[in-house]
């Protein structure tokens, strides 16, 4: 079973999230955002390992912490390559906020749908769902029945599509074929807010609802 720890950093508030495989010292972490120094506090004192750095989409709420992770767990970094060119320009995103970051190291591993991600007894599946940014993935595990979704879907709203690469109807699509196929009782991670599922999102999610005014997904 798959332990999920959370992390929400400041500022952005998107949430940073250590997959423990139970019982074992394997792991990953999803997106290094704000938090990623409490992160690196929590696997040094628990002597996690840390065999991938996965990350959903390359905005810069879910990168910012990469170099540091990066730096201390030495473990590869995966994305899809159609954020590559968000990735790349992490940087650029930071002065447009007026911050500066580290910029992350190149990815190691270009993911693509259908691709498993093991760690001890565990693995993720991705499933490319795009339409929040072109290269969107979402790690599933089906055994454990929970996935992290980032900012496809939250508790109770979507993804914003109005940043560059976004498109509305390649989301819609993307919450119908790659979220809402999977079981209902489906725990999902959202990159901000608290943790759902995907019945509760799928009887009272505003956005997907045609009653109120959302479009059934
Ligand atoms: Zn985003
Ligand atoms: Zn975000």
């Amino acid at each position: 079973m798959i332990e999920v720890h959370t992390f929400t950093g400041p500022g952005f508030g998107e949430n940073t999230y250590l997959a423990v495989c139970g019982g074992s010292p394997d792991a990953v972490v999803i997106d290094p955002g704000a938090a990623a120094a409490e992160v690196v506090r929590q696997i040094e004192h628990e002597r996690l390992r840390v065999h991938a750095i996965l990350i959903t989409h390359a905005h810069l709420d879910h990168v910012e912490g990469i170099s540091l992770l990066a730096r201390h767990t030495r473990a590869p970094v995966a994305l899809h390559p159609a954020d590559r060119p968000l990735y790349d320009r992490a940087a650029d995103q930071a002065a447009t906020f007026g911050v500066t970051i580290e910029a992350p190291p190149a990815p190691d591993r270009a993911l693509a749908h259908g691709d498993r991600i093991e760690f001890g007894g565990c693995a993720l599946e991705v499933r490319h769902a795009p339409g929040h940014s072109p290269g969107h993935v979402i790690f599933h595990a089906p055994e454990c029945r929970l996935a992290f979704v980032a900012d496809v879907v939250f508790a109770g709203s979507i993804g914003r599509t109005d940043l560059p690469g976004g498109d509305y109807r390649r989301l819609m699509r993307s919450i119908r074929e790659q979220v809402l196929t999977l079981p209902d009782d489906t725990r999902l991670f959202p990159g901000h807010g608290p943790e759902t599922t995907v019945c509760r999102e799928r009887v009272g999610n505003p956005f997907l609802i045609p009653h109120y005014g959302g479009e059934l997904a």
